[in-house]
Formats: C-alpha cells, sequence, structure tokens
C-alpha cells in the first residue's frame, strides 16, 4: 500500500509438497490459536517470498484454497490475479467481509542491500493470511448464521509511490469484477501487518473518514475481546490500502487494521529483509484474531 505522506477427516495433517519437510498438525479445539497462527505464518515464509508467478506463490496459493476448503468453505479463485475468497452461507444477503493481501512485494526496497531481492513478507502478507485461515479454522467448527467472506488479495504489493494505482492491484481488480454479482456486505475489515511483537493499531485515516461502522464494530469488539489495548482510539495516518479501493468502488465501510507507529511510520521492518517470522508473536496475532471473532459474534444474533 501507499502511505499519504492435504488433510484426513478431522485429524488433519497437512503436507505441502516441496514446501514443507514436516507435517503440520491442525488444532481441532474452538477458540483463536495464536499459536497455530504463528506456525500459518512460518509456513508461507517456508515456501518462500510469494512473489507473483514464482513456484512459491503457486504453492502458497494452493495452500490457502486447501485448508479454506478443508475448512468447508466455498471457494472461488480469480485468474487475472489470483484472488482467492472463500465463502460461508454464500446465500445469506447479511454478510461481512475480512480481507488481506497474500502476495510479496518482488523488492525490498526500504533495505540497505539487495534492493532489488523480495524480502521474507512475514509480518507483510503473511500475518494476514495468517489470521485469516485460524479465523476460518474456527468459523467452520463455530458455524454462524451469518454470511462470512474471507478475502486473500493478489497482487497487493507491486506498486511504487509515485504511479497513481499501483498497489493493490488485486483489490482493484475485484472491485471492478466481483466473485459475486452486485456484491455488498454490511461492512468489512482488512488485516495488514498484524502480527508483530508490539504492534498497536490506530484507526487509519480513510477508515475513520468512509468505514465508520467497521471502525465502531471492530472497537467494539475489542473492548468485547480485551484487546483494546492494541486497538488505539486514536487516528494514525491515511493508508492506500485494499480497503481504500473496495469502499471507494463498493460503498462498504472497511476498517484497515494496520500496525502504525505513532511517528507515523509502518512496521519498522517493512519491506525489509528483516521481515521475518521470529518478529512475529504469538500474542499479537492472538488479540488481532480474538477481535475479528468478536466482530463475527457480534454479527451473528
Ligand atoms: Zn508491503
Amino acid at each position: 500500500m501507499k502511505v499519504l505522506r492435504c488433510a484426513t477427516l478431522n485429524v488433519v495433517m497437512l503436507l505441502l509438497s516441496g514446501c514443507l519437510d514436516t507435517p503440520m498438525k491442525i488444532p481441532t479445539s474452538l477458540g483463536f490459536d495464536g499459536s497455530f497462527a504463528k506456525k500459518l505464518v512460518e509456513m508461507q515464509t517456508k515456501a518462500g517470498p510469494r512473489v507473483l508467478k514464482s513456484k512459491a506463490h503457486q504453492q502458497t496459493g494452493d495452500l490457502i484454497v486447501g485448508l479454506l476448503k478443508q475448512f468447508k468453505f466455498q471457494v472461488v479463485e480469480q485468474s487475472e490475479y489470483r484472488n482467492i475468497i472463500g465463502s460461508i452461507n454464500p446465500e445469506n444477503k447479511n454478510r461481512i467481509l475480512f480481507t488481506a493481501h497474500w502476495d510479496t512485494r518482488p523488492w525490498a526496497d526500504q533495505d540497505t542491500e539487495n534492493k532489488d531481492k523480495p524480502g521474507p513478507g512475514a509480518n507483510d502478507g503473511g500475518s494476514g493470511v495468517a489470521v485469516l485461515l485460524e479465523m476460518a479454522r474456527n468459523l467452520s467448527l463455530s458455524q454462524p448464521k451469518i454470511g462470512v467472506d474471507l478475502i486473500f488479495w493478489d497482487a497487493e504489493d507491486l506498486g511504487t509511490s509515485d504511479k497513481e494505482d499501483s498497489y493493490c492491484l488485486g483489490s482493484q481488480y475485484w472491485t471492478k469484477n466481483p466473485h459475486v454479482k452486485n456484491y455488498s456486505a454490511k461492512f468489512g475489515v482488512n488485516l495488514d501487518m498484524v502480527g508483530a511483537a508490539g504492534a498497536r493499531f490506530p484507526i487509519e485515516g480513510y477508515s475513520l473518514q468512509m468505514g465508520k461502522l467497521a471502525v465502531e464494530k471492530v472497537l467494539a469488539a475489542a473492548s468485547t475481546a480485551g484487546t483494546s489495548a492494541y486497538f488505539e482510539r486514536r487516528q494514525g495516518s491515511y493508508i492506500t490500502d485494499d480497503h481504500f479501493y473496495i469502499m471507494k468502488a463498493l460503498k462498504i465501510p472497511m476498517m484497515d487494521v494496520i500496525q502504525l507507529r505513532s511517528s507515523g511510520g509502518f512496521y519498522e521492518h517493512w519491506h525489509t529483509h528483516q521481515d521475518t517470522v521470529d518478529k512475529i508473536s504469538e500474542s499479537t496475532l492472538q488479540a488481532v484474531g480474538n477481535t475479528m471473532l468478536a466482530v463475527i459474534k457480534g454479527e451473528d444474533l
């Protein structure tokens, strides 16, 4: 974004061919599992940077699709960019939307060296995907009545700041070609860089401006979940992230939950080779996951 200024029953061992050397055990109990979410980040970074057209991109996309299907989501994939949409209760008009980008920027251009090579993208990309997938596992167990869509955006991170609308290509494509005709949702949340130790999520500017309902829902859920320390009640910078294009084109109120520092900057290892899995905190993932599940629970009346 741009700154203005293979499973068996419910047992579940997952083997990713050529990507993981050890089988992964998927938890079976209800409740967001921060430790499992961190493992999901690790699986992505083990595959490698998820740069478009790379093997890691293909494998990770397949992993996301495989897990969503295992969690009994209806899955639609787009082909222009590989946006992956997982839905529960697709017939229900009463819906909420949660999104995150899953691609990795091809260049670690905020680093001091090897700027032309991709970083690992543990927090930037990896963390949002992990939270959505662990939410999916929970929803498969809790079976809410409300409709929920989880969208994994491709091609978010190919932009340059001098080129208007060069970020968020996957979500921009979807707003013009939604997976369902006349798609709408009551509100939505986009997750971006939501896993670092010590992360704080002040209210991103456009979310407050155009997505107030979503902001209110998330802050209320944070109170319920006891995670208000993470979701600060102050305004942060304006970020042209995936949520911006959805609000602009489809008028769905969205909140961008994104780590912003009081100094105004992003996550300190953003777009560097240091955006590695050891910076990811189970507690932060847990707090974000608990909050998002509380958002759904609050709507599932
Ligand atoms: Zn990025």
